[in-house]
């Protein structure tokens, strides 16, 4: 099969397209034949070497398709099925081994680019609203890169659930897709933030502030949260935070920082399940809308990373195979 493979640590030039050998289900595992894969930001920090991996190897995590073969004791996946998953390793490939169990079928109303590209980030805005924090109807919440994949989805969930949004973009047409995507305010990032999110709070600050942004976004997060708030920090965009004085946390509001990972939300299968059933109900049902704002044929990784480490993209990110 044809899959692009990570051969040593450093920029998107290290993603090289070739044949590799095709995968073989191992007891418990089918085979799916790729049809859509989606491109996350911890694909770039595993191929930088940020997060520990050993080049070569394939990368990516996520992707949709249709089964084209089962190993044994599998029972309840059959071959025609269209599924997709968030945690196979070795998804940037025409052919990927996905343990049964993981494989969540698309209900027929979701097109195979959105059940390959949006499951990641759709089950993180989950956990992270409940999960990691459980803010309530009413409560203000702060969402940095709010027309990013995450932050789009993040939004409208949160809006379903009747919270307040406020939200950061760097431009125009990103406040544009933020404002579509529900938000309340969309705010600029930059010094004065944390003063115009108190100025929207009655000086209070969010219940919760969502930052995946990272290095250049978590002292504005710190300072825009309410007493008693929670900063969950769940990326690293723009780089890792560096090291913390966790006594500044008491003076600021006797705040809460939690750095979760979604690995630690779905490990349970029968979580993935419930977290996955209720994405792509809200999905299918119209109730959420998911932005595909790239697409990439499965040769061209190199430039999806390029444009997602370069602030170039909007919502998800795909790959096609052929
Ligand atoms: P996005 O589509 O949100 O892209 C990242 C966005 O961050 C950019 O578009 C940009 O938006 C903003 N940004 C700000 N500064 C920078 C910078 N220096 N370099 C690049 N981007 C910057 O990505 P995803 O939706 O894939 O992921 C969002 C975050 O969530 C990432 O940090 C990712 O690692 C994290 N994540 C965490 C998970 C977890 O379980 N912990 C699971 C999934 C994702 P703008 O131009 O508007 O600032």
């Amino acid at each position: 099969m044809r899959a692009i493979q990570v051969i040593r640590h450093g920029g998107p030039d290290v993603l090289d397209f070739g044949t590799v050998d095709d995968p073989i289900p191992a007891p418990g595992e089918v085979i799916v034949r790729t049809t859509a894969i989606g491109v996350n930001f911890i694909d770039t920090y595993l191929r930088r070497g940020l997060y520990p991996s050993v080049p070569p190897y394939v990368p990516g995590s996520e992707g949709a398709g249709e089964v084209i073969s089962v190993g044994a004791d599998v029972t309840d996946v059959s071959v025609g099925q269209r599924v997709c998953w968030v945690d196979a390793p070795g998804s940037y490939a025409e052919l990927v081994a996905v343990p049964a169990a993981r494989a969540v079928p698309i209900p027929d109303e979701v097109a195979d680019d959105i059940a390959g590209s949006a499951m990641l980030r759709g089950l993180t805005a989950h956990y992270l609203l409940d999960g990691s924090a459980h803010p309530g109807v009413g409560d203000t919440v702060l969402i940095h890169a709010g027309a990013g994949g995450v932050g789009l989805i993040l939004t409208q969930l949160a809006k379903l659930r009747g919270l307040r949004v406020i939200t950061t973009v760097s431009s125009d047409d990103k406040e544009e897709l933020s404002t579509a995507a529900g938000a309340d305010h969309v705010l600029r990032y930059g010094d004065a933030l944390a003063e115009e999110v108190r100025s929207l709070t009655d000086g209070r600050g969010v219940a919760v502030a969502y930052d995946g942004v990272g290095a250049d976004t978590f002292e504005q997060s710190l300072a825009s949260t309410a007493v008693r708030g929670i900063i969950v920090l769940f990326g690293a965009a723009s780089g890792p935070v560096p090291p913390f004085d966790l006594q500044r946390l008491n003076p600021a509001g006797s705040l809460s920082v939690t750095r979760p990972t979604l690995g630690h939300f779905i490990a349970d299968t029968e979580e993935l399940r419930w977290r996955a059933g209720a994405f792509l109900d809200a999905v299918a049902g119209g109730d959420i809308d998911i932005r595909v704002g790239q697409r990439n044929r499965l040769a061209d990784a190199a430039e999806a990373h390029i444009a997602l480490e370069s602030r170039a993209t909007t919502g998800t990110t795909v790959l096609i195979p052929g």
